[in-house]
């Protein structure tokens, strides 16, 4: 493989989406992990580009078939991350963004053992309730559970290779950005090209 894996992590409502749609944007040489769900679409989501939207048996029926790198219950619905939604794009030489949960990120992990982990943060949980609500595609029950989980995934953060806060959205934009370029310059991604250029 020679791309290489990027997971990101966030409490819900942190601004994960919004900053990887930023990110996608203005970065070339990035591809995209398109999980399997059994949620529905939310209004502007697209089959194929946000989420591969199935229902419960043919998740089931693909986790038994042993389709997944990894997958989870994720407010009560199921989410997965298919080898196939990976190995084209790092086959490419492409660096793949995988926006996972907690427990997708260490499975993740697991498994390839080269990824680069990345936790977004709110400055703080205030900060979280207001955005939560600001979404507007909640219900009260589904943001007080997001508030009480989210603490719960902060204590986590430990696990992971870099923490981003997103207070400014420009700033975590750029943080993130500069990881993924930073991972790009490391001495054994280089090492095909230098032997190319200079035949050392
Ligand atoms: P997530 O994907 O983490 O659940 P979203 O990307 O849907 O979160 O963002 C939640 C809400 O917060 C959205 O209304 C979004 O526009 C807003 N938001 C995201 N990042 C910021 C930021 N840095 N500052 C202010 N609002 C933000
Ligand atoms: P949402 O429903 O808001 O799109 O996603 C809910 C949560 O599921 C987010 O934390 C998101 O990162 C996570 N998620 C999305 N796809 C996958 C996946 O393939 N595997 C795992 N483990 N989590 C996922």
């Amino acid at each position: 493989m020679k791309g290489q894996l990027f997971v990101i992590s966030a409490p819900s409502g942190t601004g994960k989406s919004t900053l990887l749609r930023e990110v996608r944007k203005r970065m070339t040489g990035l591809g995209y992990s398109v999980s399997h769900t059994t949620r529905k679409p939310r209004a502007g989501e697209q089959e194929g580009s946000d989420y591969y939207f199935v229902d419960k048996e043919t998740f089931k029926r693909m986790a038994d078939e042993g389709s997944f790198v990894e997958w989870a219950s994720v407010y009560e619905d199921y989410y997965g991350t298919s080898f196939a939604a990976l190995q084209g794009q790092l086959a490419a030489g492409l660096d793949v963004l995988l926006d996972l949960d907690i427990q997708g990120a260490r499975a993740v992990k697991e498994h390839f053992s080269a990824s680069v982990l990345i936790f977004l943060v709110p400055p703080s949980l205030e900060v979280l309730e207001a955005r939560l609500r600001n979404r507007g595609t909640d219900e009260k029950e589904a943001i007080e559970a997001r508030l009480k989980k989210a603490k719960d995934e902060i204590a986590a953060f430990s696990r992971y290779d870099h923490v981003v806060i997103n207070d400014e959205l420009e700033q975590a934009v750029t943080e993130v950005q500069a990881i993924i370029l930073s991972e790009r310059s490391r001495t054994e991604r280089r090492e095909p090209i230098i032997k190319e250029l200079f035949g050392v």
